[in-house]
């Protein structure tokens, strides 16, 4: 281990490769794609966590905000009233749901990037299969209640 400064090594941004290597060329010497430094790698996976938190932190508002008037069935909750159809709610709760996916997604890419200096191929991975699986379980519910 350095000292954590990257020690001017460069992270290939291309999709597929993400390779590490030394020096600080703008281009990757195995494909050819772009490449950063490790430094600002880190940098990126420090914003992409105040991303994360920032649509995580959003979330939880807009949920303590929606979610009372929406189980309360249209009853009245502290001066706000949900009118929607169930309809209503599965959208939005699937809008919400695929936001904080991305959320998560940010915050734990952005960790692993800060923290490591490499790029996280594999939590990408994940995220894009859970997206999907969220996806997914939105429509088996739909058609579930529809037909
Ligand atoms: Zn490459």
């Amino acid at each position: 281990m350095n000292d954590g400064t990257g020690g001017g090594q460069s992270v290939c941004m291309g999709i597929g490769c993400s390779k590490v290597f030394d020096g600080q060329a703008s281009h990757c010497p195995h494909c050819g794609a772009k490449a950063i430094t490790r430094d600002s790698l880190r940098r990126r996976g420090w914003f992409l966590v105040a991303c994360g938190i920032l649509l995580l932190g959003l979330m939880a508002w807009v949920l303590a905000y929606l979610v009372p008037p929406m189980l309360a069935g249209g009853e009245e909750v502290e001066g706000s009233r949900f009118t929607g159809t169930q309809e209503d709610v599965q959208m939005i709760m699937g809008v919400l749901g695929a936001v904080v996916v991305f959320g998560l997604a940010s915050l734990a890419s952005g960790l692993i990037q800060a923290i490591q200096g490499v790029r996280p191929r594999a939590i990408i991975v994940v995220m894009l299969v859970l997206a999907a699986g969220l996806f997914a379980f939105g429509m088996a519910v739909r058609r579930g209640l529809l037909g």
